[in-house]
């Protein structure tokens, strides 16, 4: 705990508020410019997907909360408007202008692609399966006939189709709602990327368990508004400056090291191009 605090606290004077603005798009300008400008980032985060973003004692905390400020840090922009985003209305955020960036546990797929632009990845994981202890599902292998949640908007739902096209898909609008329906026993069993089913697993103290491995690849990216070329190249800079100031690896240890309870789990290095 000492040493998220460290990590944390000088940042937590950065941050302005928990709140969304509402100013207008800047896609047909230079977003670059506009933010410098304006002094101020606003970035949409999640707030029920921990360890990426949620809430710590009412404050925002998470593995994206702190890239997302070392990413502003690096850019040299004095201030950070978090917005608080979900998975089924992070694009939208982007498009109608609410946020400047989005770094809220996404997954660069080529579907979304089309939609928003995404810088280099800064973290990857994979799908998994979670259930109850004594469940009688080993992995997605055994999922035919079965109701199976995933959180709106999320990539979970339709990779479930794919893999296991005889489950039954049932969608709810936040990770604590998705927790729920499975502690509760409505769906046999729930499924996202494995970091954030880990912290579920933790919290039951016994009670909820991984099934299987995970079965997908999901690389996480910053998203942004599409055609901004000036804005996605200084982010994926800062990225990766990042990586080799070893900032990036205190964000990382302070989540994922070998003391938490994902350590076993990830394995990332952010790819750096040559100067
Ligand atoms: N990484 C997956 C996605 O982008 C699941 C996590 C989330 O819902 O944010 O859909």
């Amino acid at each position: 705990m000492s040493r998220f605090l460290i990590v944390l606290l000088p940042l937590f004077a950065l941050i302005l508020s928990g709140c969304g603005g509402n100013s207008r798009s800047t896609a047909d300008s230079d977003t670059l410019k506009a933010v410098k400008q304006r002094g101020e980032v606003r970035i949409g985060v999640k707030e029920d997907t921990k360890p990426f973003g949620f809430r710590l004692g009412g404050e925002r905390a998470g593995f994206d909360i702190d890239i997302a400020i070392a990413i502003a840090q690096q850019l040299g922009i004095a201030q950070v408007r978090f917005v608080t985003v979900t998975s089924a209305n992070r694009i939208d955020m982007l498009k109608s202008g609410d946020v400047d960036m989005v770094l809220a546990s996404m997954t660069i797929t080529r579907q979304r692609d089309r939609e928003v632009d995404f810088s280099i990845p800064y973290f990857q994981d994979g799908q998994g399966l979670l259930v109850q202890k004594d469940s009688d599902i080993g992995s997605y292998l055994d999922l035919a006939g079965r109701m199976v949640g995933a959180v709106k908007g999320s990539t979970s739902g339709s990779n479930i189709a794919q893999v296991a096209p005889d489950a039954s898909v049932i969608e709810f609008g936040d990770y604590q709602r998705l927790e729920r329906a499975l502690r509760a026993g409505t769906v046999d069993a729930i499924t996202t990327d494995t970091v954030i089913l880990l912290g579920m697993a933790q919290s039951s103290k016994g009670a909820l368990r991984l099934a299987g491995q995970s079965f997908t690849v999901e690389p996480y990216g910053v998203a942004i508004v599409e055609n901004q070329s000036n804005w996605r190249d200084a982010i994926n800079e800062a990225i990766q400056v990042l990586w080799e100031s070893g900032q990036y690896q205190m964000i990382y240890d302070t989540w994922f090291g070998a003391h938490s309870v994902y350590g076993e789990h990830v394995n990332f290095a952010v790819t750096t191009y040559p100067r």
